[in-house]
């Protein structure tokens, strides 16, 4: 691309509603406009790196056996009926009538569709099995876009789907798509984990996370340095605490505790710990209300909760609801708890506790595990740093990450849903095992510059930048060095080089902190050096400059581009 007569736009100034550095970066070097809230415009860099993503995930697909399709966006809301999941996207789905009346949503995802599609093709077991994938808009009302492209309401996702008929069969296409997962987020430079994730409302036997690791991720991620274990903090797990002998039963006190209602207020006030408390919670679990106890220096995962009861929707029940069903807010606790009560697991390793006494200003002291008897006892709390490791029990880590990919073992529970069977060997008719496995393009794109980027630009890795090389001019008043530039431009080009060339009648500072700004790798500046015949050669991994005689510049350019093509970041 010749810039002089290209769309090319550019920002000095940070930009104001972009909280994350990718945003910023991305809007202020013209790689993407903001729409309106999480609706973004690709302009031309954009695009282009967008397409360079695609075309790596491509190839790995391709490279897996899968076939590419399109499927339609605007789909009947009977499919995701059909499938019982029209209410678990809730308004998360955009929704709305045709003119005759039909109600009609934009996909967000497409297994059911997926599953239609391959029913056509599937009759026997000699039709698996089947691999298909697509590029395809996707749309989500998410309640809070934010941070750029990473979180938006309509994105490209490349969503890919398996078909086979057991678990077998699906193990196979799973580890081939992991396999491809794992090539193209190499290529595409990022540093990453795969980790074991709640299924969500896909469903299914297993999900595991792509999680590219930034500090601003919005997943916390658990994982073992000794050994391989890793897991969403949702879902996290740690070694099982040891269950002790409880103290006596019946030997508690009331305390009059006016105006202590948090564990920080109550640990102050009678100098403990903040794990000898026991701190009760209420949820509201699909309509219905629970308490919920945990030490009370943890969290409580409401994923947790929600895989525990296999409930639809876990909220914290609001004040409202507590004062309808006379609940103490702030004061809850087990002893004669007034609403059916789940204990983690944890609390079993307190031989007595301070309890909330179910009583305004009232706390109980010295409980013992005999003094309550919980409907529930479940681990259902969240894992905090140098906790043990499930596996090996080292300390465990805690890190932040983006899901750039997600792989779902789904079984058969879209195939029955949507009707998706096979006659085996025997003639019998079975559900087809499928598998879903979706890849945010844009996210990915956010995530890279996350990674990689400096004080005053993107460090595109190679196989993603916009361009290879960027060739400067210094002025463009200096024909020969115009001329110059436009010839190593076209041998460049020919060399199957990604190459811009910066032609602008603009100032020289300006020139550089673009091409700084939007992370060319390699940049060439055709200034004084040409007197000597050579030029001034920028390379913006090592941050070097070198001199190379005009005539060795494409050889050398090539070597350097091989050579970054051949380095993994993975
Ligand atoms: P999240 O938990 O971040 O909301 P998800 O688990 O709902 O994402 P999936 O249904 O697994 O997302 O979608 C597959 C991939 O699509 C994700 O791994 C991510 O790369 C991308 N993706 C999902 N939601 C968004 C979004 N709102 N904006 C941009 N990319 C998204
Ligand atoms: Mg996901």
């Amino acid at each position: 691309m010749k810039l002089k007569n290209s769309y090319f736009v550019t920002y000095k100034e940070n930009v104001k509603d972009e909280e994350a550095v990718s945003g910023n970066l991305l809007v202020r070097g013209g790689f993407i406009k903001k729409n309106s809230a999480g609706v973004y415009m690709y302009l031309p860099l954009g695009f282009k790196v967008l397409k360079k993503i695609e075309n790596i995930v491509r190839e790995e697909m391709n490279a897996a056996a899968s076939q590419e399709v399109l499927m339609p966006s605007l789909i009947p809301e009977d499919v995701y009926i059909a499938s019982g999941r029209r209410h678990l996207f809730g308004s998360s789905m955009f929704a709305f009538k045709d003119r005759f009346d039909r109600n009609v949503v934009l996909g967000p995802t497409h297994e059911e569709l997926f599953a239609v599609a391959a029913s056509a093709h599937i009759k026997s077991y000699k039709n698996l099995p089947l691999s298909l994938y697509q590029f395809q808009t996707k749309f989500r009302d998410e309640p809070r876009p934010r941070f750029g492209v990473i979180r938006v309401r309509e994105f490209i996702m490349k969503d890919a789907y398996t078909f086979d008929k057991d678990l077998d069969g699906l193990q196979k296409n799973y580890d081939a798509m992991v396999k491809a997962y794992i090539q193209s987020f190499n290529k595409m430079g990022l540093h990453y984990r795969i980790v074991k994730a709640d299924t969500g409302v896909m469903g299914g036997l297993l999900s595991e996370e792509f999680q590219a690791i930034t500090d601003i991720g919005e997943d916390t991620i658990v994982f073992c340095p000794s050994c391989d274990y890793s897991a969403n903090l949702e879902i996290a797990k740690r070694q099982g605490c040891e269950r002790v002998t409880p103290g006596l039963a019946n030997q508690y006190t009331k305390l009059h505790t006016p105006n202590l209602k948090t564990i920080e207020q109550l640990c102050q006030a009678y100098n403990l710990e903040p794990k000898s408390l026991v701190k009760t919670l209420v949820y509201m679990i699909d309509e219905k209300l629970v308490a919920v106890s945990v030490c009370g220096d943890r969290e409580v995962s409401s994923v947790k909760l929600q895989k525990h009861f296999n409930a639809t929707s876990v909220e914290l029940a609001t004040p409202t609801q507590l004062a309808d069903a006379n609940i103490q807010m702030g004061y809850i606790g087990p002893v004669n708890c007034p609403i059916p009560l789940l204990v983690d697991e944890e609390v079993y390793s307190l031989t007595t506790m301070m309890t909330g006494a179910n009583e305004v200003d009232m706390h109980f002291v010295n409980v013992s595990l005999l003094d309550f008897s919980p409907h529930e006892v479940a681990d259902v709390s969240m894992v905090q740093l140098h906790d043990a490791c499930p596996h090996c029990h080292a300390p465990l880590e805690i890190q932040k990450g983006i899901e750039v990919g997600n792989t779902f073992k789904l079984g058969d529970k879209y195939s029955k849903a949507m009707n998706l069977y096979y006659s085996d060997e025997t003639n019998t008719l079975k559900p087809v095992i499928m598998g879903s496995y979706g890849i945010g393009l844009g996210r990915c794109m956010a995530a890279i510059v996350e990674q990689h980027h400096r004080e005053k630009g993107i460090v595109w890795p190679i196989h993603v930048a916009p361009y290879e090389v960027g060739l400067i001019v210094v002025s463009t008043k200096d024909e020969q060095a115009l001329s110059l530039a436009n010839e190593m431009y076209t041998t460049l080009q020919n060399m199957k080089m990604d190459v811009m060339l910066d032609d602008r009648d603009e100032r020289v500072g300006v020139k550089f902190n673009d091409a700084e700004l939007i992370g060319i790798p390699f940049q060439v500046v055709f200034g004084k050096a040409l007197q000597n015949n050579q030029v001034e050669l920028k390379n913006m991994y090592d941050q070097s400059t070198t001199l190379v005689d005009l005539h060795d510049l494409s050889q050398t350019l090539h070597t350097l581009i091989e050579k970054q093509k051949e380095k993994r970041h993975g």
